[in-house]
């Protein structure tokens, strides 16, 4: 991928990136002082609009690192924060200059104006389908975003792209290169390694001097590799170096996502999550997979749909944040994330799933609950845990792995058999099939009943986080699903005054048929029995809808203070 198409890049440019990453450094003291208390007005509108992310300090223990990999660590943050100024710029062109001007005003407006841009990474709001929030001179927010010219159309880009072919469509359509104009008008490709050469230059010799202070392999390879990556913008080795990393700190930085890229989710935006290792729940990890055949074995399914031969599992990492940066901290925080998205990469070596701990930790205490309070019971309320949350929230992710994935009898995956209902069938079967295995793991003695006891509570308060963010896509429409079949089972009643219970003695049962329902619709490739399941059950209810009415002062997402970060940059 170096052989680079070298078109002259206007000075400006090539120093947009870093202008902007300065603006952010400059803005940031001011913009991160502590929020007024909640219970005052919201002094404007955007103030309100703020208010719906609790800010929340996001703190990894790192005692147990030697100075060195702090000091690696450090580095590896300095890296991260250069992703900050490069995302903005692939939102917008117009985001230097508007930070430039929003960090001059010193007035409580201007500065809440200024840190709800940061939060949202530009100046529309993503809670809210991207409506602007700052007037002067802001567009509606450019669905090519600054990936492709601002004067071209998408019929335009797509008839250039399909008049190429071999290695410079490739290039074009790849995941690391911007669109623009040449000199004589028609469009060219500008590989992310010219385009944004001086900030990636910066964030190279950060991860360089990381990669000569760490003294572990695994990380010392994946730093250096990428070092070389922003340089070469060749990213395959250090993508193969990332999924065999196996060390303390595990740092995710690059261009990644494609969501951004609204007109055809080619290009990659460039991210950091910097994180560390949690041995507790890896061990915790380890320990499930052991049970997974057994599980298996007992699916309450009809036993010729059980796979008597579990495949390999795919890599799962939990770990905790230290520090976020561009697409990762933009709006609702990432709670979990699959990469790599590169097919020649999880070809060889699958995609990795990384957990982020202590931002669901965050999640939970700000956001579930405060939902708990509203949509539970009374003597419901207390058994909810984060203990019992995250156990669920990995074994999800392992019942993914378990059930019917080909028809029964036939070659065809069930994501084919069932096609547009497969998403959501497939998010309610790993739920629900989760509380079940858990169920099973309390019932053999492999995990406290403890967490068996208030796992039915906690993701009942769950539910209402997942409706709430809507039923159009595939979580909140499984979540909407399992709720009313627990509804209609009575395992879950409605008070007389509007909350939510769990009925002990239905719960198990009802969460176990279920599971046989929706499992024994994928082994059988029932598509009208799966439409049927999810245009009846996956709706919001007027019982739901009431509690989700009174969820209004309640946060919907978190915005992380990176305490670790900042005292590691301290130091
Ligand atoms: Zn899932």
């Amino acid at each position: 991928m170096s052989a680079a198409i070298r078109p002259r890049v206007p000075l400006s440019v090539r120093l947009g990136a870093v202008v902007v990453a300065a603006a952010v450094a400059a803005a940031s003291c001011g913009a991160r002082e502590p929020a007024p208390p909640a219970d005052e007005e919201p002094a404007s509108e955007v103030e309100a609009m703020m208010r719906r992310f609790a800010p929340v300090e996001i703190a990894a223990d790192i005692s147990h690192l030697p100075d060195n990999e702090v000091q690696a660590l450090g580095e590896i943050i300095e890296a991260a924060e250069v992703m900050d100024g490069l995302f903005l710029e692939q939102v917008w062109a117009g985001s230097p200059s508007q930070l430039v001007r929003l960090a001059a005003d010193r007035t409580p407006e201007g500065m809440a104006t200024l840190h709800y841009f940061l939060i949202n990474k530009g100046p529309w709001s993503r809670l809210d389908d991207n409506e602007p929030f700052l007037d002067r001179g802001v567009p509606p927010k450019p669905p090519q975003a600054n990936y492709y010219p601002a004067d071209a159309t998408r019929e335009e880009v797509e008839r250039w792209f399909d008049s190429l072919g071999g290695e410079a469509r490739r290039q074009a359509t790849g995941f690391f290169s911007v669109i623009r104009r040449d000199a004589s008008g028609g469009l060219t490709a500008v590989p992310y390694n010219v385009h944004y050469r001086s900030a990636l230059a910066i964030a190279a010799e950060h991860l360089r001097r990381a990669a000569s202070l760490t003294t572990q392999p695994s990380l010392r390879r994946y730093l250096e590799l990428r070092a070389d990556a922003f340089l070469s913008n060749d990213y395959y080795d250090s993508d193969i170096a990332w999924m065999e990393l196996d060390a303390s700190i595990e740092p995710t930085i690059g261009p990644y996502e494609t969501y951004e890229d609204e007109w055809f989710s080619f290009k990659a935006a460039f991210e950091a999550f910097v994180t560390i290792r949690d041995d507790a729940e890896t061990a915790k990890l380890e320990r499930f997979g052991a049970e997974l055949q057994g599980l298996e074995d007992t699916l309450p399914i009809d036993a010729r749909y059980r796979n008597p031969q579990l495949g390999g599992l795919a890599p799962i990492r939990v770990v905790n944040v230290v520090f976020t940066a561009g697409d990762a901290n933009s709006g609702v925080q990432t709670a979990a994330f699959n990469l790599p998205n590169d097919e020649r990469v999880t070809a060889e070596k699958g995609a990795k799933r990384t957990m982020l701990k202590n931002v669901q930790e965050a999640k939970f205490q700000n956001v579930l609950r405060p939902i708990a309070e509203v949509a539970l019971a009374e003597a419901d309320r207390e058994r909810v845990s984060f203990d019992a949350f995250f156990t669920h929230i990995l074994m999800h992710e392992l019942m993914h792995g378990l059930g019917p994935h080909h028809v029964h009898g036939s070659q065809r995956t069930v994501r084919e058999a069932l096609t547009d209902a497969n998403s959501a069938l497939e998010e309610a079967k790993a739920d629900i099939s989760g509380l079940w295995a858990l169920q099973q793991l309390a019932d053999r003695g492999v995990i406290e009943p403890e967490i068996a006891r208030s796992m039915y509570v906690t993701f009942l308060a769950s539910a209402f986080r997942s409706i709430r963010f809507g039923i159009n896509e595939a979580h909140g429409k499984g979540v909407a699903v399992q709720l009313n079949y627990l509804l209609d089972r009575g395992a879950v009643v409605v008070r007389d005054d509007g909350t939510f219970a769990v009925v002990d003695d239905a719960i198990a049962g009802a969460v176990a048929d279920l599971t046989r329902d929706i499992m024994t619709m994928q082994a059988t490739g029932d598509r009208d029995a799966a439409v049927e399941l999810l245009g009846t059950l996956g709706v919001v209810r007027p019982e739901v809808q009431r509690v989700l009415d009174r969820l209004t002062d309640v946060p919907v997402d978190i915005e992380p203070l990176f305490a670790t970060a900042k005292e590691v940059l301290h130091r």
